[in-house]
């Protein structure tokens, strides 16, 4: 061996660094994370920086009532059937055990708690910095400040197991450099306690994602950081493990076609979805709840065709009264990913939309708001506030781009990861994260990923510390 870890993690997500952590608390003596890129964070860092926590003290203070059993029953609606309920309990119900650790870790969060869709409460925390940065910096700080050993560019390669299937260590390609796949040399790495795979996505790879679902061809794009290619999750198939859900990839309804990547566009309409309408633009209609679950939306967007068919994005029209409350109104102006209009006239001559059914279809709105009722699409109403869409709007065009890979490997409430041949766990074996499958089952809510990484991450962390 080259070296000797109580504890040995893959990959610096929310996952991995949340275990590392959590091991370190619970006494771990040598903990080491392995990074395969040169930043670390994976795709952790590009989000809006919120997390669905239900029963916080700062949900309290601003009155809002809620609960993990209800976090629970949305998530498993969302679900439609394929959510696992046992999960989505262990998850929710360590969420205020794993907002205080990010709390104590140094993270800052806003006093303006967000609705995100397919929620019965306000519950999406979010962080000062609106951007997922702001949990994994301060994760970062603290696991190194208490001797969590971390290496960038060294990417895991295989599994080590004994002549009794254990897994008691790792292979490590140092000194790698993402795309060139012999890059580096080869460690043998010892764990004593686990290994723990925290190794992400696999949005970024195209072929395996298109063998999952052939719609999502190279032409959709990825919200995704690059190393999301899955290899973490490959080797564990290749050792057997259970594979769930894996053609149950999500794409991201706030995405914008007009810059690439997660982009600024995400976190603009995320916070403006509740008070805003979303219109199909060779109607100048509203199509869908502008806060329903993640694929009710995505997939109602691409429905938006022109008559030859092709992508006709459509137009999420926000009052900016409100938007200029958020500081992403200025990035999404600044970066094109959003224009400004000073009337419904000008909008829908810049945009080629209809000019008389756009204006049938704001004032409507409007009558809902005051009415707190929506009938067209049932929106819950109490989310926006009661703020009306008047002139000047921001518009934002909508395409939806891959986001986030609800399959993976089975694991059980443990973080244990289940062999297929023989429904128990692989000895030495954990994961925790998006490399997971079959918490989420058919949508997973918006803000509900960054809880539930972290939270597996810390379960991970406890089963290794008692194995
Ligand atoms: P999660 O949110 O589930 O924690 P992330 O995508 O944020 O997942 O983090 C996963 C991390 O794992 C990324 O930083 C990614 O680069 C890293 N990673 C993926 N595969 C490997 C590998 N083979 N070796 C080392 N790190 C890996």
């Amino acid at each position: 061996w080259h070296s000797e870890y109580d504890v040995v993690i893959i990959g610096s997500g929310f996952a991995g660094l949340a275990a590392a952590v959590e091991a370190k608390k619970l006494g771990a003596k040598r903990v080491v994370v392995f990074e395969k890129m040169g930043v670390y964070g994976g795709n952790s860092t590009l989000n809006a920086g919120q997390a669905c926590f239900a029963g916080t003290d700062l949900q309290k203070k601003l009155g809002i009532e809620d609960n993990a059993n209800l976090m629970v029953l949305d998530q498993l609606k969302a679900g439609r059937g394929l959510a696992s309920e046992a999960l989505l309990r262990a998850s929710a119900e360590l969420g205020p055990y794993v907002y205080q650790l990010t709390l104590d870790c140094g993270s800052k969060y806003r006093d303006h708690i967000i609705t995100t869709g397919g929620t019965s409460a306000t519950r999406s925390h979010q962080v000062i910095e609106r951007s997922g940065a702001g949990f994994i910096q301060p994760l970062l700080k603290t696991a190194r400040e208490m001797g969590v050993e971390t290496y960038n560019r060294h990417k895991f390669d295989h599994l080590i197991r004994d002549e009794k299937g254990r897994v008691i260590g790792v292979e490590i390609r140092r000194g790698y450099h993402f795309g060139k796949e012999e890059s580096g040399d080869v460690i043998q790495v010892r764990a004593t306690r686990g290994v723990l795979m925290a190794t992400g996505g696999f949005g970024y790879n195209i072929s395996f994602r298109q063998a999952q679902d052939p719609t999502l061809t190279s032409e959709v794009g990825c919200t995704n950081a690059k190393g999301a290619t899955g290899d973490g999750l490959i080797e564990m198939l290749a050792a057997g493990a259970t594979p769930v859900h894996l053609s149950h990839i999500q794409s991201g309804p706030w995405a914008s076609p007009d810059e690439g990547g997660f982009g600024y566009g995400a976190g603009f309409a995320l916070y403006n979805f509740p008070h805003s309408i979303a219109v199909d633009r060779t109607t100048g209609q509203r199509f869908m709840d502008e806060i329903a679950d993640r694929k009710t939306r995505a997939d109602l967007e691409l429905q938006r065709r022109d008559k030859d068919g092709k992508p006709n994005p459509a137009l999420l029209i926000v009052p900016k009264a409100e938007a200029k409350n958020d500081p992403s109104m200025e990035k999404v102006l600044k970066y094109n990913v959003a224009w400004e209009f000073d009337s419904v006239e000008a909008l829908a001559k810049h945009f080629d939309v209809p000019l008389k059914p756009l204006k049938q279809q704001i004032a409507d709105w409007n009558r809902y708001v005051d009415e707190g009722h929506d009938p067209q699409f049932g929106k819950r109403m109490d989310a926006g506030r009661g703020i009306k869409l008047t002139a000047p709007f921001i518009v934002q065009r909508l395409w939806p781009k891959v986001h986030y890979c609800q399959g993976g490997v089975q694991i059980n409430p443990k973080a244990e990861v289940i062999a297929a041949a023989t429904g128990q766990p692989i000895a030495g074996l954990y994961a925790a994260g998006e490399v997971t499958g079959g918490v989420h089952g058919v949508s997973r809510l918006g803000g509900c990923a960054t809880p539930e990484c972290l939270a597996f991450g810390i379960i991970a962390a406890r089963s290794m510390m008692e194995a």
